[in-house]
């Protein structure tokens, strides 16, 4: 079983590729945490995802929301990003109970601000800098994660 995926992206259009390719290896409910610095290309990976279960739109970052829904054809995303999270509790007055609860994928970046609260992910990712281009680590953290990760594996 493979469970840890890694990829030179050298541009930010390769970035939003993988997010693609990770999209179509989904099938179901999935937690994705996303770590790395500022700028390390967390919301674009997310922009490829979502955009790749069919979004036709934009996708910004839920900076000040916190968490964005989008309903989408085969299976839905709740794009959260917790960097303005004060305190963990937000999480319970946000409802992000019933969001993990719906068959949809979860991408959460800064997933650290909600240490304790947070379910463990199925997948962990981290976005790396490398110069000017970056690099992303995939980790399964769950069967289905392994799963996931296999058929990444397959196609990229
Ligand atoms: P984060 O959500 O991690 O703070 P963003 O995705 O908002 O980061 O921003 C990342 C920035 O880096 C964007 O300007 C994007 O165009 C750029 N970028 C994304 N992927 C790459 C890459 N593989 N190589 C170079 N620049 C990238
Ligand atoms: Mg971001």
């Amino acid at each position: 079983m493979i469970k840890r995926v890694c990829k030179k992206l050298v541009d930010d259009s390769a970035t939003v590729a993988i997010g693609g390719d990770f999209a179509r290896c989904l099938t179901s409910s999935t937690i994705v945490f996303l770590h790395g610095d500022l700028g390390a290309g967390k919301t674009t990976f997310s922009r490829g995802v979502i955009q790749g279960l069919g979004h036709k739109g934009n996708v910004k970052s839920p900076t000040y929301t916190l968490v964005e829904p989008y309903e989408l054809p085969q299976l839905n995303a709740y794009q959260f990003d917790l960097y303005r999270l004060a305190d963990p509790e937000e999480l319970e007055f946000m409802g992000f109970r019933d969001y993990l609860a719906d068959e949809a994928v979860c991408l959460i970046e800064w997933p650290e601000k909600g240490q304790g609260l947070l379910p463990d992910p199925d997948i962990d990712i981290e976005l790396r800098y490398d110069g000017e281009q970056r690099e992303i680590h995939f980790v399964a953290c769950s069967a289905l994660g392994e799963t996931i990760l296999q058929r990444l594996n397959d196609e990229i």
